[in-house]
């Protein structure tokens, strides 16, 4: 633990979780192979490829803005021809429209009605859709777009380079770290679990997970499952002592305010059930000790509503007998 001077300790950063170096100027572009470029500022992640007449961008993080474009003059003075939105989410693909407006916009037909929904002139919706999947053949590249169903969020789609074993999936694996906070605010927790082996499904060695210091492997996908079962096992033990946790609530803070009553009974449940899970990952997977009993509470929500897995539980129990 390292002591910062307003005497909060930090958790140390396994070396696995430290990604290269990211230049002053803001932004490291390399090539993987084959033409396909990944772009980080150390946070974020987004990639593009080059063609034998163009390059096909995917996606653009605000949190690099224009250094997105920079990177691709590093590379190339070929126009681009196409851009692809792994999601709809504003912090990946905010800063699309620093691609020229003739650039074809390719998304999943899901990620087109979230787009619509929001109507942000700074998302332009895309020009091509697809269900479950689309093949995009341009300049001698291949570049297979896949959606397996609701995940982090409707409509994030796998982006394949079968030629080049390269896959990206925005929002879902964390390289050398847990998930970011609320299971990285998952809107489908049971497709989030089931996304790490659609993932393993695909054929490629290195992974573009558009978030933190560096690329993935396919053992980092299995490292990552481990800990979300992991997760879920400490979520199932907290559902089982949330009865003991409700009688110290009701001791600790009494019934009148709702809210805190039931705040301080899954808090309860979810910090113990956490221990092992702590226990295990730190030094491991960096974020665990800051992150671990909020992915707890996070799995123990989604078993109580998406798989009904509460225990019968009285929370209210009669004052007098009838
Ligand atoms: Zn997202």
């Amino acid at each position: 633990m390292t002591e910062t001077a307003r005497g909060f300790e930090i958790p140390p950063v396994p070396r696995n979780a430290i990604g290269p170096r990211v230049p002053a100027r803001g932004y490291l572009v390399e090539e993987i192979t084959g033409g396909v470029h990944w772009v980080t500022d150390g946070g974020y992640q987004c990639a593009f490829v080059v063609h034998d007449h163009g390059v096909v961008a995917v996606d653009a993080p605000p949190s690099l803005g224009g250094l997105v474009t920079r990177a691709i003059r590093d590379v190339t003075d070929k126009p681009i021809t196409h851009v692809v939105y792994t999601h709809y989410h504003g912090d990946h693909i905010g800063s699309v429209n620093q691609f020229p407006d003739d650039a074809v916009r390719v998304a999943q037909q899901e990620t087109h009605s979230m787009l619509c929904e929001h109507s942000d002139p700074l998302r332009r919706l895309p020009d091509v859709t697809f269900k479950d999947s689309y093949r995009l053949e341009v300049g001698g590249q291949v570049i297979d777009l896949h959606y397996k169903g609701s995940n982090h969020a409707p409509g994030n789609s796998f982006v394949h380079l079968p030629r080049q074993r390269i896959l990206m999936l925005v929002d879902v694996i964390y390289p050398g770290w847990v998930p970011f906070t609320n299971i990285a605010q998952s809107k489908n927790i049971p497709g989030f679990m089931a996304h790490h082996d659609h993932a393993l499904s695909f054929d490629f060695d290195t992974m573009i997970t558009g978030h933190l210091t560096r690329l993935g492997t396919r053992e980092d996908i299995e490292i990552q499952r481990e800990y979300m079962h992991d997760v879920r096992d400490a979520a199932r033990h907290a559902l089982e002592i949330t009865p003991l946790k409700r009688e110290l609530a009701r001791d600790t803070v009494g019934l009148d305010h709702i809210y805190v009553y039931f705040k301080t009974m899954y808090e309860a449940a979810a910090a113990e059930a956490s221990k092992p899970l702590l226990e295990k990952w730190s030094g491991r997977l960096a974020g665990v000790e800051t992150l671990g009993v909020n992915h707890t509470l996070t799995m123990y929500h989604s078993l109580r509503l998406d798989e009904n897995a509460e225990p019968q539980v009285v929370f209210f129990p009669p004052t007098e007998t009838v």
